[in-house]
């Protein structure tokens, strides 16, 4: 497991901030090459710069993604590159692939621009929240990815003279945002999600009541029907949408035989999995509990190695039963 922490320094070594397609992502590429090749894999490149290492039919691929965001941690994407590499390395006879996918955080870009799919992937991701470390569980099998919605409210009042109107006469848009902000926090049911994350209020002054403000809306629940029912009970017009993904097939199967105990999660963010997933591709994830209460898209962000060395260990069971 030293050889995998050591690879995860050296790729956290390159910048905590490797933007997709920048020269630090670059960098990182040419690292995770060198390591697929002492891996005994083939290394090879896509017209979308996604790397792979592959070894023989290689019909079954896990990997994630070696971009990050603006002072990231050191787990997110470049474990589960690493963890497969490991994998690999632990299965000399196995045909398989490894794949660092492209610009994961500002798309995701590389993998909706693949024009080959496998038969079955696997993604080895750092959970990004709490819900394992507060369950005391090292890794959980993620079931679906939740599907979003987004959109605004906007509220309107009159502007008025915050010392002057008295409180019987005004029309506060912001008080009734605030309300609103409340309702969407009551209509999410776990594991559904709903957070109102930004404000836009006019003029945005201290001694004027609001005359007019916009609410943003971020819902996500881990089926269609949760969604739908969710936008139907805030009630508001999503000018977005995500269609949520189910995990399933060889790859789910797999990872249920290997860890027969551990709990299944919804994932809230968005993977590359997902693309492969909404693409037909028969796909699972395998969180690995992150310490620092979830804290993620941070330095802050941790695994021990003793959970990394189990997931590994599970992701080469997974890998091996969906290979052969
Ligand atoms: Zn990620």
């Amino acid at each position: 497991m030293t050889r995998l922490l050591e690879r995860l320094d050296e790729l956290y070594a390159i910048g905590a901030h490797r933007a997709g397609y920048s020269p630090e992502e670059d960098a990182a590429h040419e690292l995770a090459a060198r390591w697929m090749r002492e891996a005994g894999l083939e290394v090879a490149r896509d017209d979308a710069g996604n790397l792979f290492g592959r070894r023989g039919a290689a019909r079954v691929w896990s990997g994630s993604h070696l971009d990050s965001v603006p002072n990231g941690g050191r787990f997110d994407g470049a474990l589960g590159v690493v963890a497969a590499i490991e994998a690999a390395a632990r299965l000399p006879a196995a045909p398989l692939a490894v794949v660092a996918f492209r610009a994961e955080e500002t798309g995701p870009m590389g993998s909706r621009a693949l024009t080959e799919l496998p038969e079955a992937f696997v993604e080895l991701h750092i959970e990004q929240g709490p819900v394992l470390e507060r369950a005391g569980e090292p890794l959980g099998i993620v079931s679906a990815i939740a599907g979003q919605a987004r959109g605004a409210v906007t509220f309107e009042g009159r502007a008025d003279h915050a010392g002057t109107t008295p409180m019987d006469t005004r029309d506060d848009a912001l008080l009734k945002a605030a309300r609103f902000v409340v309702h969407v926090a009551d209509c999410a049911r776990p594991p559904a999600v709903a957070t109102v994350g930004a404000l836009e209020v006019e003029p945005n002054a201290t001694n004027v009541v609001a005359a007019r403000v916009t609410v943003s809306v971020d819902a996500r629940a881990p089926d269609s029907a949760r969604l739908a029912e969710l936008v139907r009970a805030i009630d508001f017009a999503p000018a977005w949408t995500l269609d949520p993904v189910a995990m399933g097939g060889a790859p789910l199967d797999a990872l249920r035989a290997v860890l027969r105990d551990a709990p299944t999660l919804v994932s809230g963010a968005g993977h590359d999995a997902m693309v492969l997933a909404a693409g037909g591709v028969p796909t699972a994830m395998l969180f690995v509990r992150s310490l620092n209460g979830g804290a993620s898209h941070s330095p802050a962000e941790l695994s021990s190695a003793e959970d990394v060395e189990l997931a590994v260990d599970a992701l080469t069971g997974a890998l091996c039963r969906i290979a052969r």
